[in-house]
């Protein structure tokens, strides 16, 4: 067996990637037949791949890496922990000091009474923890019968059996028996693609209340939880409409069930605010955090409990519960992140300076003739690409050859966008700098230029 580095033959490490390495949401085959990209380096908001090239990241890895790669402090504080005490659990009466310190820093700033944290390795388990709490928390107050948690189509909230479930994404649910029972969805709020005629306020409306009928044809007494992304991510990037959030609050507050605002890609200033339900003004009683917790250098999510919550479960012994809660590392790390990102007022930074000038410019794709909207809020972005913007029309061939078309060229400019259907998407370090704002925009620009000839050519448009 050879050795590999990353001075390795790009070929050769393709090759056994190919052989050996299964990646996630992959179709298999299609990526071997013309290797994956191999990334060796990164630092600020730049990755650099075994071919040499050197390509702005502008999905922040993967909506993860907010403070930016290349951070001296994370290392050195993840070198530190690992010195002094590499891993304990804190199931059996136990704790330790990154645990305890982190858990009093995202108490602090979190909103509200959202004062207590259970800690998981990822966003999924944290919205798995989600699913077992609400419930939990019904059953001791003596509703053992509120079960139902309401989600919605195209949400995205893990990739585990019960957080894949919670999800609404229904290529997700073909697959391996999903959803389990006790998981009811509502349509999303969004109006680009499904509003028609309606006014984008109306829309709004409309689609909250779909969580209000939906309440009423379960039975309130048999509801647990609503549980929604604050701006949808993985599905697209989805602003509401600006009635949406407001109706859904008077809709939770008037039958008392429980709103889970999951937060793993709108927490830690993506939006411009610490958090996302800061930026749409609701109050939910758990939040779900993870990504930018630790800026993706440790795996790490955390469930963030209101008081009244925390204290009902508080009552029983909660069966529940991970090897890596709560993981000294991950812990040390993540309190290191939020300290740079406080420090350096990168939060303020994105609210104030280069997230309005990110929207100017980002908004300023919607000149291009196959971008029907760009929205954007903080620094989490989409555009829609269309071939008549006046009508809103998606495009005749299968939803998401257009995206994927735009991808391939962006990818091959040296800029990483993503692409979810026919919506394009970023999602950059916080940290990119005005120049880097401009080189994104330029190389986004080019891009779409080239997806339109082929498009054009190939007969799509
Ligand atoms: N919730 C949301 C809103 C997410 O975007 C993601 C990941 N993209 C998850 C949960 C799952 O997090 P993880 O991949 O860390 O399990």
């Amino acid at each position: 067996m050879t050795t590999l580095s990353t001075n390795t033959p790009t070929a050769e490490l393709q090759a056994i990637d190919a052989a050996h390495h299964m990646h996630p949401f992959t179709h298999a085959s299609q990526l071997n037949a013309k290797g994956a990209r191999i990334i060796t380096r990164a630092e600020g908001v730049w990755l650099n791949d075994s071919d040499g090239n050197r390509i702005l990241d502008g999905m922040a890895g993967l909506w993860c890496v907010n403070v930016g790669y290349g951070r001296e402090e994370l290392v050195d504080a993840a070198a530190r922990q690992m010195r002094e005490l590499p891993f304990y659990n804190t199931f059996f009466q136990t704790s330790h000091v990154p645990a305890i310190a982190l858990a009093q820093r995202l108490a602090e700033l979190a909103p509200g009474d959202l004062n207590h944290v259970f800690y998981a390795g990822s966003g999924s388990e944290a919205n798995d923890t989600n699913l077992r709490l609400v419930r939990t928390y019904w059953a001791e107050k003596g509703q053992p019968q509120k079960q139902w948690v309401i989600s919605r189509w195209n949400a995205y909230h893990g990739s585990t059996v019960g957080a894949g479930s919670l999800g609404g994404m229904k290529g997700m649910h073909a697959q391996g028996g999903m959803p389990i029972p006790g998981i009811a969805y509502i349509d999303q709020p969004y109006w680009w693609g499904e509003g028609g005629d309606k006014t984008p306020e109306e829309f709004g409306l409309e689609r909250a209340r779909q969580l209000e009928a939906k309440i009423l044809e379960l039975g309130p007494e048999n509801v647990a939880a609503f549980i929604a992304e604050p701006v949808q991510g993985a599905g697209g990037v989805i602003i509401p409409p600006e009635t949406y959030w407001p109706e859904i609050q008077r809709i939770v507050d008037q039958y008392g069930i429980l709103l889970i605002a999951d937060e793993v890609i709108s927490g830690f200033g993506r939006t411009g605010h610490w958090f996302g339900s800061q930026a749409m003004g609701i109050k939910p009683h758990i939040m779900t955090v993870a990504k930018g917790l630790s800026s993706g250098y440790q795996p790490i999510g955390a469930s963030i409990l209101c008081d009244e919550v925390a204290e009902v479960v508080g009552n029983c012994e909660f069966n529940h519960g991970y090897t890596y809660s709560g993981h000294p590392v991950a812990c040390a790390v993540a309190l290191e992140n939020l300290r740079i990102l406080e420090d350096e007022g990168i939060v303020d930074r994105v609210r104030d300076e280069t997230g309005p000038y990110l929207k100017e410019r980002f908004e300023s794709l919607t000149d291009h003739p196959l971008v029907g909207e760009a929205r954007i809020i903080g620094m989490m972005g989409s555009i829609a690409l269309t071939p008549d913007k006046a009508s809103r029309a998606p495009f005749a061939a299968e939803a998401g050859t257009a995206g994927y078309i735009t991808r391939e060229r962006c990818f091959n400019n040296n800029l990483i966008m993503r692409h979810v259907g026919d919506r394009m998407i970023i999602s950059p370090p916080l940290v990119i700098a005005k120049s880097e704002i401009d080189t994104l925009i330029e190389r986004a620009w080019k891009s779409l230029d080239e997806a339109h000839a082929k498009l054009k050519d190939e007969g799509l448009m």
